[in-house]
């Protein structure tokens, strides 16, 4: 659904540009059930090349391994995803929950990522799993994933480019930097300006639960509907990119003993980084105190 928001190119533009012929999309294929099959079945046969399959969605293996509770024509879904990974020269998991797990990774469902479960490798097809290119399941977290992600990412396997990968299988053109990076409330940040509530001008790290330096993601680079993201709006980020995504604790709050956050910003050293917050707090600028540095 993210994907039919492409705006630049279009996406009927970019499958146009990129020569691509979509065999199925959920929202766009008008296919009957049993035109369907065929076409499944001719993926399967090796009649119809599969240059590329995109799983959105969580694999479902309960209950008790079976897949029984998402199934395609009263067989197991799963079983058809492995199947056509087999036959995949590309293998794209767009979003968290067909990367990760997401929200059913712990539950009755028994879900899993394509290839990863949460932070472990593995999921569903298996941590030795290549597709016919050579790559594993290339992950594109995010819930949603942005549009111009997906589209990215399609250009590259097209076009032949190398992708460089993240340690969770992201490519690093998007995933190799943290949400906090770019966002326009860094200075604030730096001097341990905060807010309490929602739509303030401060940084949203200390009290509101903001994510964006402990996610991977673009979401400060690649803005939504080009002009926007969760931070400019004062939203905090909550790290829908991550592996654990959803957290089990509130969203908006930051976990904390005494007022000192419970996860610092990715890499930092805690005592270090609490010395710096208590300086730069107390060296921070009149214009920032008064929230006039516009963000
Ligand atoms: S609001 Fe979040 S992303 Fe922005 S500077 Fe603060 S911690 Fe970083």
């Amino acid at each position: 659904m993210s994907l039919l928001g492409l705006e630049s190119p279009d996406l009927i533009e970019l499958l146009r540009l990129l020569d691509i012929e979509v065999l199925w999309h959920p929202s766009l294929s008008n296919g009957s059930p049993s035109e369907h099959q065929k076409l499944t079945e001719r993926m399967l046969s090796g009649h119809q090349q599969l240059d590329i399959l995109c799983i959105e969605g969580a694999i479902i293996r309960g209950p008790g391994g079976t897949g029984m509770y998402d199934t395609v024509r009263g067989k197991p879904k799963k079983d058809l995803v492995a199947a056509l990974a087999k036959r995949a020269r590309f293998v794209v998991a767009v979003g968290t929950c067909a990367s990760f797990g997401g929200i059913g990774a712990d539950g009755e469902v028994e879900a899993t990522g394509t290839q990863y479960h949460k932070w472990d490798k593995g999921g569903f097809l298996g941590e030795s799993f290549t597709t016919q290119g050579g790559l594993p399941v290339i992950n594109l977290p995010g819930c949603p994933c942005h549009c111009d992600v997906v589209a990215g990412i399609l250009t590259a396997l097209i076009s032949g480019y190398h992708v460089p990968l993240s340690q969770f299988n992201a490519p690093l053109e998007w995933y190799g930097m943290l949400v906090h990076q770019g966002c326009t409330r860094n200075e604030y940040h730096e001097y341990r300006v905060e807010e309490h509530d929602f739509g303030e001008v401060g940084c949203l790290f200390f009290h509101m639960g903001c994510h964006g330096p402990l996610a991977y993601g673009p979401c400060n680079k690649i803005l939504w509907n080009q002009r926007s993201s969760k931070t400019r709006v004062g939203v905090p980020c909550f790290g829908c990119t991550r592996p654990d995504f959803p957290q089990s604790y509130p969203f908006y709050e930051t976990q904390n003993i005494e007022g000192i956050p419970l996860q610092l910003p990715d890499g930092v050293d805690r005592a270090h980084y609490l010395a710096y917050k208590g300086m730069a707090a107390a060296a921070a600028p009149k214009r920032l105190r008064e929230r006039k540095t516009k963000i």
